[in-house]
């Protein structure tokens, strides 16, 4: 449920909660929204420039947060709410820093103009920032559909190289062979299982040549890296 309030301006935009998109204020905005009203200022040099201002939507209108700083504050409880919730990341989000302390900063590009560093804590997060950060990843990720059938094996010599890392595949590793066509003729590129998993991710069983004559053990290690 969003709460409106009326609020006119000429130059402003709100970054909607809901879906971390920044539409022009026209005649309300939904309360708790961050305010971006745009201004223009002429230099000394008789340049002129656009500048920004940071508000809040409350109650009984825009309240100034007296900075970009206080804007990003408001704006890391909104997106985690919106992690929670949707379990990805915003649109126009992407990690920028780790740091030491447990502390994650995710860039927002709400446009071209308008960018924020907005800093994921601990103690916001309520555990592991990097941990939670990761399961959304992973919740976000497409799964693998190819058109053709893809292999799996043991290398059979030692002689392949993997086309994602470029070493060599030692005999008897895991290897994944990718499709390609050379003069119709189908061929394999090599790759280290290792290498290609995330690539792959999601892949249909009956789409991996190879599977059923692999150990137990193997199918295994296939099914945490491609299928959980
Ligand atoms: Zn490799």
């Amino acid at each position: 449920m969003t709460d409106w309030i009326d609020y006119e301006s000429d130059w402003a935009y709100y970054i909607d909660s809901q879906t971390f998109n920044m539409p022009k204020v026209k005649g309300r905005i939904p309360r708790g929204s961050v305010v971006l009203t745009k201004g223009r200022e002429t230099l000394d040099t008789g340049m002129t420039v656009v500048v920004t201002s940071y508000g809040i939507a409350r109650e009984h209108g825009v309240d100034d947060l007296g900075g970009k700083k206080k804007a990003s504050k408001a704006l890391a409880k909104q997106m985690l709410d919106y992690m929670k919730q949707k379990g990805q990341f915003p649109p126009g989000t992407e990690i920028k820093k780790v740091f030491k302390n447990g502390s994650v900063d995710v860039g927002y590009e709400a446009s071209d103009f308008d960018k924020f560093s907005i800093r994921l804590i601990p103690e916001l997060v309520g555990g592991n920032v990097e941990d939670f950060l990761d399961s959304l990843e992973i919740a976000g990720r497409r799964k693998f559909n190819p058109t053709d059938e893809w292999k799996i094996e043991l290398a059979k010599s030692g002689r392949a190289k993997c086309r994602t890392c470029g070493s060599s595949i030692a005999k008897d590793t895991l290897r994944v062979g990718e499709p390609t066509y050379f003069q119709d003729h189908l061929n394999y590129k090599w790759h280290h299982f290792t290498c290609i998993s995330d690539t792959i991710w999601g892949i249909p069983q009956e789409k991996l040549t190879g599977y059923a004559s692999l150990s137990e053990e193997q199918k295994k290690e296939l099914t945490r890296a491609l299928w959980e």
